[in-house]
């Protein structure tokens, strides 16, 4: 690797791309890194990190609303969105600071600059110096897709722009069903916005199981959220004081800020990936075989730029495992079943392994056990809430395949979940589990009655 000015040039330093760095320097390894907007990438910057901090800002409201149950007189409750943003901005500033200090201290170079590659071996930057590399990591993430171009799609922001507008908008429009839509829903709504949430599809969250996707919009709509399935924007206008939204319905509905959340595409444009022989897969990323390494011998591609999962420990988790593979001596693929996933809406979600209809597809027998029931914090708040409680198991084998909560924790109650599906537990092994009281994760224990089982039918 001597011919070379570094070991390692990684292109992207967001979760994916700084894990990758790290390790491989490590390893022993001389790595560079090119990150052209801010070090941290899109989850410290604009994505989990500072979307969790307004998720908490958001919940303060149905506290206040809930304490007067408990005996508290909360004064009439003001909210300053200068206040939050200026706060959440130090924080992610703070953040993008100590990843600097993680790479640096690791003996990791860093170029503040845009980098392409102009050959299976080299890299450009901004300033035009070429970097000759053995090995290159694509780690460049996604970015927001917009879909289909309408009339004033111009004043159409999306999640990146949402972090950083001047002021609360009074009423906002969100088109799109996914996790980000339904995130900044809560977000605005729980701040005090009125919010519209239009989707072209027949419900929200589509992937998840269809009881968590029932429920969730139920529960949302409960907390005021207008959720209007099965149309789409048509055209946007701008009316002077506001947005005048048009929907395919032909409803008109007007709106301070209009955004968009309706999917993400991989970061793959003028990145010279031709000129390095790195090709595109079927589903629109960098195409990689298990251990992340693309078409070209000398060239991995990891994370979003790769579209598998698109969630941050999967990216630490195929960087880390890159950096082992190619300068660790340990070849090292990412399983990547069960990964737990949540839904940080109001209420929100936590998920791990299959859905429903997944294992009905595949298993000889599914079994369900389903649970609804008021959380005791809404006896005595009053809240009209209700948390789902889901698992699915293989019949014949006894095996937890699938665990879905929506309510209060279910994001922590699924990180756990996950350990004991991951292991491969028997339902036998849940209800062998002691309940943990009073808690609502005891229902994960306690669920006797199996509420629906499906035999699959023979294929003809
Ligand atoms: C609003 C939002 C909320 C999210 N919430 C969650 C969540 O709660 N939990 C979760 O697990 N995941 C969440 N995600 C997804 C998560 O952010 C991504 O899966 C993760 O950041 C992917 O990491 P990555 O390393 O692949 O890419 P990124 O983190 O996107 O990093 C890529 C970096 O490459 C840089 N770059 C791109 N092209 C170049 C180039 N040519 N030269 C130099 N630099 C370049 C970019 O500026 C960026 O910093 C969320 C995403 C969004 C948008």
């Amino acid at each position: 690797m001597a011919d070379y000015d570094v070991d390692l040039f990684v292109i992207g330093g967001g979760s994916g791309g700084v894990r990758a760095a790290r390790i491989a320097a490590g390893h022993g390894a001389r790595v560079m890194v090119a990150e052209e907007y801010r070090l941290g990438g899109t989850c410290v910057i604009r994505g989990c990190v500072p979307k969790k901090l307004l998720v908490y800002a958001s919940r303060f409201r149905g506290e206040f609303e809930d304490a007067a149950g408990f005996g508290w007189t909360v004064p009439q409750a003001s909210f300053d969105w200068t206040t939050l943003i200026a706060n959440k901005d130090r924080e992610i500033a703070r953040l993008e600071a100590a990843y600097g200090a993680t790479l640096a201290n690791a003996g990791v170079k860093v170029a503040k600059s845009r980098a392409v590659l102009l050959d299976p071996h080299t890299v450009q930057l901004a300033g035009g110096e070429r970097v000759r590399a053995a090995y290159i990591l694509i780690a460049t993430g996604g970015a927001p897709s917009y879909g289909d171009p309408i009339p004033g799609i111009e004043h159409v922001i999306s999640s990146n722009e949402a972090f950083h507008l001047p002021q609360l908008p009074r009423r906002v429009v969100i088109q799109g069903g996914g996790y980000i839509a339904v995130e900044f829903a809560g977000i605005f709504a729980g701040l005090g916005s009125h919010v519209t949430l239009v989707y072209r599809g027949d419900n929200i969250l589509r992937g998840f199981d269809d009881d968590v996707r029932r429920h969730l919009r139920v529960e949302m709509e409960a907390r005021g959220i207008t959720v209007l399935t099965g149309c789409k924007v048509a055209a946007i206008a701008n009316a002077g004081s506001h947005y005048s939204v048009e929907l395919s319905s032909g409803n008109r509905i007007p709106a301070d800020r209009v955004m968009f959340a309706t999917g993400r595409h991989p970061n793959i444009g003028k990145l010279g990936l031709k000129e390095a022989g790195v090709e595109i897969a079927g589903n629109g990323g960098i195409a990689v075989d298990k251990y992340s390494r693309s078409s070209a011998q000398n060239i991995y591609a990891v994370g979003d730029v790769t579209n598998r999962v698109n969630l941050t420990p999967v990216a630490i988790r195929e960087g880390h495992a890159f950096a082992d593979t190619v300068f660790g001596g340990k070849p090292t693929a990412v399983d990547h079943t069960d990964v737990p996933t949540a839904v940080f809406s109001e209420p929100e979600i936590g998920t791990v392994g299959l859905t429903e209809t997944q294992a009905r597809a595949r298993l000889a027998r599914t079994d369900v056990y389903m649970a609804m029931f008021k959380p005791l914090k809404a006896t005595l708040s009053g809240r009209d809430t209700t948390i789902l409680m889901k698992l699915v198991v293989d019949g014949p084998s006894d095996r937890v395949v699938g665990c879905h909560v929506v309510g209060e924790g279910a994001a922590e109650m699924a990180q756990l979940a996950a350990v004991a599906v991951k292991m491969g537990a028997s339902k036998a092994d849940f209800d062998a589990t002691i309940a943990l009281h009073p808690t609502a994760a005891e229902e994960l224990v306690t669920m006797r009655k199996k509420t629906a089982s499906f035999v699959r039918e023979a294929a003809e």
